[in-house]
């Protein structure tokens, strides 16, 4: 490989979403030389997509929240199982990195008296998610965009030269980590239009690639969200854990079929949009499960009440948490109470003027009218379920992101904890904001405690190399093929609600498409070919979806993003328990169980002992009435 470029740098961040920029600006700030690799055109990363808002508890629209009560919600939200350290940093740090990026240029909406206006959204109990109309994520990306560029003329000013610090790697795809002994040492990749090859020497790695939703048919994610990170940290020796936990957005398109789990926000439900069924009922009233019967409205006229009183009124239940809204529509579906395209129906026309809709909802009208000639203003939109998000990912350390190889980091989708068992919407955008920085500093303090650089041995690049260009002029299977059975037998087999059966069913295709990836082949020449980028993808997609299915299998309960239909109930003891992926030889999963530690005492102290009785085993409820004594 000596036509392959070399760079050298302190920290390479391989992701330009709003976790990789706000890693990469934190390490830029510790004055480390640093890297932004992104597969796609700088400015395009998923984050650009998210819409409703990033949650903080700034109290600026009700007083009365605080970083206690969005723990508390991102808790329950979680089902418990959340690493509660991560769900402390989060919800204490999320306001000062939201005030952070209006210092650095974001325009967010605003309250009457001027403050950063906050929204509605399931599972926060007070008016939370900062927001830019529905376009929350473009100005988030905007922003960190603005800084990123910000630092670059500072370091014109001081080095003569824009890049001597941070620089922008667009549509480079990275396709190995390099290790020299147990650490990092560096990352390879391949440049997506002329597919030459670059290698990066590095101490330090931020992964912050997003998530996994092209493993499914039915998804809201764009093209990227291949589990590269996710793959990449396996291979490299990593752990991954909560990868069973799966959130199917409630309300995705379903209608035309080429249009099928585009995302329809939850802000529409936020601002007052309601779910009815083919009878015109609104179901949800028929879903609140035990664990949330006293938070939420049991009849119309309170729900409605609540959106102008929330002091005296609870929140209507199309505001639950995504899981619970996602198992209800499926559950009208099966039972025949479905919209004619198999969906249900979401209508905010006949709750607020068509002037409000416009204003509040933009895409949305937008993205209906454009993509199925629907006005939302006057008629309701049909929604389903849609593959939307991991909450599993690269076991970290709550506090520096650290994965459990040296020199590894991770942040925002591709990590795994902060969420538990389901995400709350918004609390993606604050956690990126929140871990990113954390991991960003992580690194630094990494690199700046290292005594001697780790050093790139030759002959992982040429295996790097030889497994890159291996698909290319093989006389092998289509990858369009192998992704299609792939994609199918996810979102059919370890979909939205699961059983044994099927899950084992998966598994045994998963095998086989393992050899089948192997063989596959890509015609063409290197030069902008995405059949061998897709062909290269397809490792990560496949060992991803093993992860997914293996730990699905063994979950014997149901929980937040992860249902079985054999298993309907949340059980105590599952709850302590994280299932961890990783992989010896590469391409085996090897899926164990570990025992989470238990909350610390102030925290769990947040909590009355009637709702953790909910969750906790006996020996915990013991122990926890010792504390509270
Ligand atoms: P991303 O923003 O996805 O960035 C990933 C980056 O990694 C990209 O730059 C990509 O090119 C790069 N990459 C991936 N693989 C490689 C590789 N092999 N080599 C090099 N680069 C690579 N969350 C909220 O909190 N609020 C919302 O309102 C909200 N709305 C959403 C709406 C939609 C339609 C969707 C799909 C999601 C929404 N979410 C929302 C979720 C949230 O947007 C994502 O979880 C979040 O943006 C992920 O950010 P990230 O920084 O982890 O990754």
């Amino acid at each position: 490989s000596l036509n392959t470029e070399r760079h050298e740098y302190d920290v390479v961040v391989i992701g330009a979403g709003g976790a990789g920029l706000r890693a990469a600006i934190e390490a830029r700030q510790q004055g480390k030389r640093t890297a932004i690799v992104c597969k796609s055109l700088f400015g395009k990363a998923h984050t650009v997509m998210a819409e409703g808002g990033a949650a903080a508890a700034m109290g600026n629209v009700n007083s009365a929240d605080n970083w206690m009560v969005h723990f508390r919600d991102t808790m329950r939200g979680g089902k418990f199982l959340n690493n509660w350290r991560m769900a402390e940093l989060h919800a204490k740090e999320a306001p000062d990195r939201v005030w952070e990026l209006e210092a650095w240029g974001a325009l967010f909406d605003r309250t009457k008296d001027g403050k950063i206006s906050q929204r509605n959204f399931g599972g926060h109990e007070y008016p939370r998610l900062a927001h830019v109309g529905d376009r929350t994520g473009l100005e988030l990306i905007r922003t960190l965009q603005q800084r990123v560029v910000a630092l670059q003329q500072e370091d014109y000013e001081n080095h003569g030269d824009y890049e001597a610090y941070i620089k922008v790697f667009a549509e480079c795809t990275v396709t190995r980590l390099l290790k020299d002994g147990d650490r990092i040492s560096g990352a390879y990749g391949y440049w997506r239009e002329s597919g030459n090859f670059i290698l990066f020497d590095t101490p330090a790695v931020v992964l912050a690639t997003g998530g996994i939703g092209k493993s499914y048919v039915v998804t809201s994610n764009s093209w990227e969200y291949t589990g590269d990170g996710h793959a990449l940290a396996l291979l490299a020796g990593a752990n991954l854990i909560n990868m069973e936990f799966i959130q199917f957005h409630p309300t995705g398109m379903v209608w035309p079929p080429s249009v099928r789990g585009i995302l329809v926000t939850e802000s529409v439900r936020g601002d007052g949009g309601v779910l009815r069924n083919s009878e015109g009922k609104r179901f949800m009233f028929d879903y609140i499960p035990d664990v949330f019967k006293d938070k939420y409205a049991t009849t119309e006229e309170e729900g409605d009440r609540w959106y102008t009183d929330q002091a005296n009124n609870r929140r209507p239940p199309e505001l639950l948490p995504r899981d619970e809204v996602a198992r209800a529509i499926n559950a009208e579906v099966k039972a025949g109470r479905g919209s004619p395209q198999g969906g249900v129906f979401l209508d905010v026309s006949t709750r607020l003027p068509a002037e409000e809709i416009k204003k509040r909802l933009p895409s949305m009208h937008h993205q209906f009218k454009e993509l199925a000639d629907v006005d939302i203003t006057a008629e309701p939109m049909q929604v389903g379920p849609t593959c939307h998000y991991i909450m599993g990912g690269v076991e970290v350390d709550a506090d520096t992101g650290a994965a459990a190889v040296p020199g590894l980091f991770a942040a925002g989708e591709v990590s795994g904890g902060m969420h538990g068992s389901n995400r709350l919407g918004g609390n993606s955008l604050s956690d990126l904001l929140v871990f990113g920085r954390r991991a960003g500093a992580g690194a630094a303090a990494y690199v700046d405690g290292l005594k001697a650089r780790p050093k790139v041995a030759p002959e992982l690049v040429d295996e790097a190399h030889a497994e890159a260009v291996a698909p290319l002029g093989r006389d092998g299977e289509n990858p369009y093929e192998v992704h299609h059975e792939l994609q199918r037998t996810m979102n059919d087999l370890v979909g939205i609600i699961r059983k044994a059966e099927e899950i084992s069913e998966a598994l045994q295709v998963v095998e086989k498409l393992k050899e089948r990836v192997r063989l596959v082949g890509a015609a063409g020449s290197r030069i902008y070919n995405p059949g061998w980028h897709l062909a290269i993808d397809l490792r990560n997609m496949v060992l991803v979806s093993e992860c997914v299915a293996k730990a699905a299998l063994l979950r014997q309960e149901s929980r937040g993003g992860h249902t079985r239909d054999d298993f309907p109930g949340m059980n105590p003891d599952w709850r302590r328990k994280l299932l961890v992926c990783s992989t010896e030889d590469g391409s085996t999963v090897t899926v164990e169980e570990k025992v989470q530690p238990p909350m610390r005492d102030d925290l769990i102290s947040l909590f009355d002992r009637g709702e953790l009785s909910k969750y906790l085993t006996d020996e915990e409820m013991t122990e926890f009435d010792g504390i509270a004594k």
